[in-house]
């Protein structure tokens, strides 16, 4: 189950930040579920790193510490707590959200 952190993008104000490990330095990264905006100055990912790609469905993006474009893992919960983010400010999310449904009135 893939974690986001519990406050909204601070680029778009709509996204969720999904938070993303490199699979080949470790670097953490925050991924917007909605622009696709990728954030890289953790703990406090609030600054968009330049030059980053995130798909929704399918988190492949440019590591912005090694450089290398790859498939992201979700970030467990441990790399989070030990790169710094504070436990309450993170929680698990459903991993592909259901399209949302219309209400309807009839
Ligand atoms: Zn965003
Ligand atoms: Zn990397």
């Amino acid at each position: 189950m893939p974690y986001r952190l519990k406050r909204r993008c601070p680029d778009c104000r709509e996204g969720w930040l999904v938070l993303l490990t490199c699979p080949a330095c470790r670097k953490m990264i925050a991924a917007c579920d909605e622009d696709g905006g990728v954030f890289a100055d953790g703990p406090a990912f609030d600054q968009p790193a330049v030059g980053g790609c995130y798909v929704s469905n399918h988190p492949v993006a440019g590591c912005p510490a090694c450089r290398h474009v790859l498939e992201f893992a979700f970030a467990k919960r441990a790399e989070i707590l030990g790169a710094g983010v504070p436990a309450g400010e993170f929680m698990r999310f459903p991993l592909w959200r259901e399209p949302a449904k219309r209400k309807r009135r009839s």
